[in-house]
């Protein structure tokens, strides 16, 4: 039998240094505050999904605001959760958002529901936000495995640089054999992974210096071996489709009466790339077309 030393990592080995760390350095966030309630936890973590936190918070405060809870935002045209999304990008999300707010308002009187597999079957609500919702809003026991947690268990536990590109079958084994049986710690120690990895465990900078980790960490301990995973996907923007969707829904976010034609032609000049985005637009039920040839967010 192997005798138990000072740095032989377990899930318990973990959970109490990076726990404490939390409670120590935990950023003062407002969905993370009582009175953010689960809907506030649902917003933020749809906005945060691809988005950085400083350009979460003007929009997170101002949609509160407007729609404090499920049934605001479901008694408002889908366009307008559009219009209030800004450029957060990825504006898909707010559809999505707007669509899991009038299930709630049908199917819960307007309460977000707190089981797992309620959460689950609401539209747009896949199993992260799933996941993170019953734990941050009802403190359940649950693993909450977004990029930054996953960076952190590829590191600490794992011993490698990166994850894969996408969230494996072994990534989310390992989550559940590190999660602590007790479901408030649990939920604590998804709230504090995912702020280890945010601010001390980032991507291009970890501060070993400063984590609470250090002495455990199978990647540090072996010497930080380069990745030899497949290349890290970049996030290129200029020149992307995904650009062209922005200007074009700039401009409908920015009117007030529906534009013509040429009011989305005058922001990006590759016509057949131009097209193709509007089009991808309208597909995506992010712009609706009118019979006399203008456009603007969806009513409905
Ligand atoms: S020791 Fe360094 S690499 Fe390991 S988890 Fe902590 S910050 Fe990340």
């Amino acid at each position: 039998m192997t005798a138990t030393t000072a740095t032989q990592t377990t899930p318990a080995s973990l959970h109490a240094p990076v726990i404490g760390w939390f409670e120590q350095h935990a950023r003062d966030l407002p969905w993370r505050r009582p009175e953010a309630g689960a809907w506030g936890v649902m917003v933020s973590e749809f906005m945060l999904q691809q988005t950085p936190v400083n350009r979460v918070l003007p929009v997170y405060e101002q949609w509160m605001a407007r729609w404090p809870r499920p049934a605001d935002l479901a008694a408002d045209a889908p366009g307008e959760a559009v219009r209030a999304w800004g450029r957060l990008g990825y504006p898909r999300r707010a559809l999505r958002l707007h669509g899991a707010a009038q299930a709630i308002t049908e199917r819960h009187g307007g309460d977000v529901p707190s089981e797992h597999g309620q959460l689950l079957a609401l539209p747009g609500i896949g199993e992260y936000t799933a996941a993170a919702v019953a734990s941050f809003a009802y403190g359940q026991r649950h693993a909450v495995l977004d990029t930054n947690v996953r960076r952190v268990f590829a590191r600490a536990a794992t011993g490698i640089q990166y994850p894969p590109n996408a969230t494996t079958a072994a990534e989310r084994k390992l989550a559940r054999a590190l999660l602590p049986e007790d479901d408030g710690r649990a939920a604590g120690w998804a709230a504090a992974t995912m702020e280890l990895g945010a601010l001390v465990c980032t991507a291009k900078n970890e501060d070993c210096t400063r984590c609470p980790i250090a002495d455990q960490c199978a990647w540090r301990l072996a010497g930080k071996p380069a990745h030899q995973g497949p290349p890290r996907r970049g996030q290129t923007y200029a020149g992307t489709d995904r650009q062209v969707r922005g200007r074009l829904l700039a401009v409908l976010r920015d009117a007030v009466t529906p534009v013509p034609q040429s009011a989305l032609d005058a922001v990006w000049e590759e016509p057949v790339q131009r097209a193709r985005a509007l089009d991808g637009l309208v597909a995506d039920g992010l712009v609706e077309p009118l019979a006399n040839g203008r456009y603007r967010l969806p009513l409905t």
